[in-house]
């Protein structure tokens, strides 16, 4: 008989991802950690203050060949819980993005991550258990002016995690979203967006935000979104035309709205 779980945690080396591959370590599991870059290894040397083992892997998650390298590192051993978050930004408008960025978050939000999915998951089924979180965003509810591609892509993941929750619903595997509002992490100055209202006004605790996403995952809700501003702004974006959200969009997004 096995005695620990075993979480595998995408964009693990900093902010959400971080967050919550230290909530899985916390509440017991084994780790395995992933993300593109070194450090990677740093944040592997953290969780392990925390016990339970951690195996770190630096792999680019915007290709098949990373996903299969981390899959491959991650070995024989059953995953009872993935936590699908590796995901990047853009900002700027769309026309003036360059083309290879714009990809990027294509390859990584969308076919990295249903690629991972679609592997882990099986396994899953085949077992007929596990657990799959996926880092969606309320940015799927707005058509993103000057974030086009990024919002888009967390539309597909918000839509892709229900549908995938309903298909999977008679079997012992749950399929949760986590939407997250603007968060406090790496993501608004890696996507070029600290000239914007929306990257430098105050935001939500990356901790906060991973603690509800993990805790809805172990209890099988279908998704969480975090904190009250957040819930206020789906709600109404639920019930407001698109041009008017992709209006909306632009105040917070557009470069040269930083609050000075
Ligand atoms: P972050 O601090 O920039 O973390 C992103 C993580 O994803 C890093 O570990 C990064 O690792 C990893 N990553 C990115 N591209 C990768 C690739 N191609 N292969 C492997 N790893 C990759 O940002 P974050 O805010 O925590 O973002 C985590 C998730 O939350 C994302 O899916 C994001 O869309 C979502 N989210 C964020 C916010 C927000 O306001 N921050 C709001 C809603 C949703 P490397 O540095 O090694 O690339």
């Amino acid at each position: 008989m096995r005695d620990k779980q075993l979480a595998l945690v995408t964009g693990a080396s900093t902010g959400i991802g971080l967050e919550l591959a230290k909530c899985a370590a916390e509440a017991g599991f084994d780790l395995v950690i992933a993300a593109d870059e070194v450090a990677i290894e740093s944040a592997a040397a953290e969780l392990r203050r925390l016990g339970g083992s951690v195996q770190a892997v630096q792999a680019d998650l915007a290709t098949t060949e990373g996903v299969d390298k981390l899959c491959a590192a991650a070995g024989s051993r059953p995953i009872d819980a993935l936590l699908a978050n590796a995901g990047v930004g853009l900002g700027k408008a769309f026309v003036d993005q360059d083309f290879q960025r714009i990809r990027r978050v294509v390859d990584t939000n969308i076919t990295g991550t249903l690629y991972l999915i679609h592997r882990v998951g099986n396994e899953m089924l085949r077992r007929n258990s596990g657990r799959i979180l996926i880092t969606g965003s309320i940015a799927g509810f707005t058509p993103g002016s000057f974030q086009a591609v990024y919002n888009a892509s967390k539309a597909f993941l918000d839509s892709f995690s229900f549908a995938l929750r309903e298909e999977l619903r008679d079997s012992g595997v749950t399929v949760t979203c986590l939407m997250p509002g603007a968060t406090e992490t790496e993501f608004f100055r890696r996507a070029d967006m600290m000239d914007t209202k929306v990257g430098t006004e105050k935001k939500d605790d990356a901790r906060d935000v991973a603690k509800a996403g993990f805790s809805a995952m172990m209890s099988g809700e279908s998704d969480v979104v975090t904190g009250m501003k957040n819930k206020l702004q789906t709600t109404i974006a639920n019930v407001t035309p698109n041009e008017v959200l992709a209006k909306q969009h632009r105040k917070m997004a557009e470069p040269g709205t930083a609050k000075s």
